[in-house]
């Protein structure tokens, strides 16, 4: 049984998955997952193997995913934004038996990596191969998923994932999206992040209505919801951004939603604020990462209350859910650190991945021993357990023997009106060690200048907490996340690399 098998049983007529307007049932995904799944034995992969994906979304991910689980076999989810080289160097971790790879993505797959093309090989891969269950024993603990970490702070990771790692995640569509078999999800994410893949099993896992989204368009996204009446979906900030910032946005009708989960990066308050006032549904904060199968801790919807006296929740990610312990530690002492004080998050959970694949120094010093994981996050908690998110401890910045966090900084100067986006970093500075640079995108028709910035800055932080320089740039360098990529920010100004904690 469980949630990767069962799919028939949830109503084999009813929607599953729709992608560029075409829809699967649940029995026809049932039955294609089957396919794929004998397609993979007969190829000769056994369980245990792995199978890449190198795709944009598509359909096929979902039956891959279900037709790996299906056959004890690994999916691999392969970022097709990489360059060549960095998508051969996770090729070459991975070591999977056969690529199924999009025609636009062929030319990404090293030489010597047997391949099936998605676009005119794969129907026929899986034609003749039976429509029942390939009667594979596949246990809970056994991997099902390897999915690579973004890339945002070193090279991408595999965090390896079991069945029991994403049986959670249907249960946190229930009990915190309250999703039921008559939702309607909407998933732009990449199916090769855990916020595309993982997300779409809350709707999948319950008989509700997948809507994939096969191309992050803001205009084709306003008309998929319209058209499908949807209900929910898990966006990143930057993709709300764009959201709001479509023209087509006052011509939509947005009535059907009713919950909007955002996270996977820090969303300023402002921008949480106009999305909240513009979209007029429920919002629900998510904070995980691949290493944790996805959500781990949570802002309920409940908590979102821009005018009450508990306004300032807008800028805590929230609670651990209740089946997760989370804590944040003192990183020296290891001791738990009391409310109010930073330290690392660290999560106990069902839902932590058996390891890196192939890196065994990265696997132990994330997974100590005593079940607790590393996240490298840094935040602390207030005396109810919510949670604010600090930033990486890697991209602290340490300006005169003070911890500076970008994020603080950052959702400062976000709440002026002229700043469409920033990014903080740390520089050397002679005299403090590093100081706190911005990197700030302007709001088209605004000018302000730096100075302008600073003082804003001034105004609501400590004096060692605000940027001594502010950059205007025309875009931050983003990752398929939608995460801005510090060490890239940080790379002309530290010849010989930026310190690392
Ligand atoms: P890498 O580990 O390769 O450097 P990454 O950490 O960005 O990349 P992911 O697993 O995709 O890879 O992202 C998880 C991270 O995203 C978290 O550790 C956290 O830093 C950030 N994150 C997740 N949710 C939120 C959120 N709600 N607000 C702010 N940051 C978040
Ligand atoms: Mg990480």
């Amino acid at each position: 049984g469980g949630m990767l098998t069962d799919l028939v049983a949830l109503g084999p007529e009813r929607p599953a998955l729709t992608c560029d307007d075409v829809t699967l049932s649940f029995g026809e995904l049932d039955a294609r997952a089957n396919r794929v799944a004998h397609a993979l034995r007969r190829h000769g992969l056994v369980p245990g193997d792995r199978v890449g994906v190198l795709s944009r979304n598509r359909p096929e991910y979902v039956e891959l995913l279900f037709g790996a689980a299906r056959a004890g076999v690994v999916l691999v989810g392969l970022n097709w934004r990489l360059a060549p080289p960095e998508i051969a160097a996770v090729l070459d971790n991975a070591g999977p038996r056969l690529v199924l790879a999009g025609t636009a993505e062929q030319g990404l797959v090293p030489d010597g990596v047997e391949v099936v093309d998605l676009d005119t090989g794969y129907e026929k891969w899986i034609a003749d191969e039976p429509a029942t269950s390939p009667d594979v024993l596949v246990a809970p603990g056994d991997v099902v998923l390897q999915l690579y970490s973004s890339g945002t702070t070193g090279v991408p990771k595999g965090a390896r994932l079991t069945h029991a790692n994403l049986a959670f995640t249907p249960r946190m569509g229930r009990e915190f999206y309250a999703m039921g078999p008559d939702s309607v999800n909407l998933v732009p994410s990449p199916q090769f992040h855990i916020g595309g893949i993982g997300y779409g099993l809350t709707t999948l896992g319950q008989g509700g209505h997948t809507i994939l989204v096969a191309a992050v368009d803001p205009a084709d996204m306003l008309r998929l919801i319209e058209r499908y009446r949807v209900t929910h979906s898990f966006l990143v900030p930057s993709v709300v951004q764009m959201l709001l910032s479509a023209p087509e946005i006052d011509r939509t009708d947005l009535s059907s939603l009713e919950l909007i989960a955002y996270g996977g990066a820090p969303m300023t308050e402002a921008l949480l604020r106009r999305a909240m006032d513009r979209l007029g549904c429920g919002f629900l904060g998510v904070y995980g990462m691949t290493e944790t199968a996805g959500t781990v801790v949570s802002l309920a919807p409940g908590d979102h209350d821009p005018g009450g006296p508990r306004a300032g929740l807008l800028r805590s990610v929230g609670k651990a859910l209740p089946w997760h312990d989370v804590a944040v530690f003192d990183p020296l002492t290891d001791e738990p650190s009391p409310p109010g004080q930073v330290g690392e998050i660290r999560v106990r959970s069902g839902q932590n991945m058996a390891g890196y694949w192939r890196r065994d120094d990265e696997t132990a010093a994330t997974l100590s021993g005593d079940g607790w994981l590393r996240t490298g996050d840094a935040a602390y908690t207030d005396d109810e357990g919510y949670l604010f998110l600090h930033d990486r401890i890697k991209d602290m910045v340490i300006s005169g023997g003070e911890n500076v966090y970008p994020a603080e900084v950052e959702n400062a100067l976000a709440s002026h009106p002229g700043v469409a986006e920033v990014a903080v970093i740390g520089v050397p500075s002679p005299r403090w060690g590093e100081t706190v640079k911005a990197l700030v995108v302007r709001n088209p028709g605004e000018d302000p200048s730096p100075e302008e910035l600073v003082a804003h800055a001034r105004e609501r932080l400590a004096r060692y907490k605000c940027p001594t320089s502010v950059d205007f740039v025309d875009e931050l360098p983003r990752n398929a996340s939608g995460k801005v990529l510090k060490k890239v920010l940080r790379e002309p100004y530290w010849p010989d690399a930026a310190p690392v904690r």
